[in-house]
């Protein structure tokens, strides 16, 4: 099953307090579609501006990810800029730049309008509607957003939300979109406004899944040497999907596995600054880490 993925391409300046990369390739949509091409055939939607190179473009190529729908605009590609604290579990954004984003109206490419699963990466929630208005009945529809559209932009977002499925957003997220601060009526919040699988992502303490089928915990991968968290949701939301788009079915065996292999390709992120420990990812590495995390989770009955 192909995968319609629309969201930030752009470039980061990240500090972590084991250094700091300057205007390194990032963006939701770069780290999803990479992430998510190790299982199924990805679509990428988004815009980057006449300042974003060959070498930027040389990591979507050779893998099954499309860019016919990878606008170029005049101007300058989004920025983003971020610090993480001492223990890299919280961030603070320093700056924002749109940029091209700003005038960005996304038209779906003729060909990617029959795409089966669609993930509404984190952009503005309007234009995360406007192109699954495009898209013709997709089976699934995922969504992420963040702090600065569940403040900037909350009509938009609710109205979204009530279109999509399945919503992956981290624990802060959360506690803000339903004004809870426990994440078990959090959730029950959240579901209400229309997404029926609400995947709370946790950083270092793993992940919650709440769906009609009840709730599913998974922890993260404990790692000697943590780089950068920056991605590891999109990350995340990549291998979730792609293993979803890529299984027989959708039922609650697949979900959870989805969360695991979510959680895999996360680890893989986090090891290093942009999308590089990504881009020299192998499939037996995947599989490895996904077995190391069912040792991990494993422990007999009573
Ligand atoms: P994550 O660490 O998975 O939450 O995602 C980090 C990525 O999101 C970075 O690579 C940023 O470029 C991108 N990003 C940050 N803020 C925004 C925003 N307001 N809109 C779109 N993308 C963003």
């Amino acid at each position: 099953m192909s995968i319609l993925v629309v969201g930030s391409v752009a470039y980061d300046t990240v500090e972590t307090p084991l250094g700091r990369a300057e205007r390194v390739l990032g963006g939701s949509a770069s780290f999803f579609s990479v992430a998510a091409s190790f299982f199924a055939p990805v679509n990428l939607v988004g815009v980057v501006g006449d300042d974003f190179g060959p070498a930027q473009l040389a990591a979507f190529r050779g893998r099954q990810i499309d860019l016919t729908g990878l606008e170029r605009m005049p101007g300058k590609t989004f920025h983003w800029q971020g610090r993480y604290s001492q223990d890299l579990n919280s961030r603070d954004t320093i700056r924002t730049d749109l940029n091209v984003f700003e005038f960005f109206e996304p038209k779906i490419p003729e060909e990617y309008r029959r795409s089966e699963i669609v993930f509404l990466g984190n952009i503005d929630p309007g234009l995360q509607r406007r192109v699954l208005e495009q898209v013709e009945r997709p089976r699934v529809v995922a969504c992420d957003t963040m702090n600065f559209w569940i403040k900037g932009k909350p009509q938009e977002l609710r109205e979204t939300l009530a279109t999509v499925q399945v919503l992956l957003i981290n624990d802060q997220e959360a506690r803000e979109l339903s004004g809870e601060w426990n994440l078990v009526r959090a959730a029950r919040a959240i579901r209400a406004m229309g997404p029926r699988t609400l995947v709370v992502k946790k950083g270092e303490h793993g992940v919650l899944m709440f769906t009609d089928h009840g709730s599913f915990a998974a922890p993260a991968m404990p790692l000697e040497h943590v780089v950068d968290p920056t991605g590891a949701g999109d990350s995340f939301a990549g291998g979730f999907i792609g293993y979803l788009a890529s299984a027989p079915e959708v039922g609650d065996a697949a979900l959870r596995q989805a969360v695991v292999m979510g959680s895999t390709l996360a680890s893989f992120c986090v090891e290093a600054f942009s999308l590089d420990r990504l881009l020299t990812l192998t499939r037996p590495e995947i599989e490895a880490r996904y077995q190391v995390f069912e040792q991990l989770t494993r422990f007999e009955s009573l």
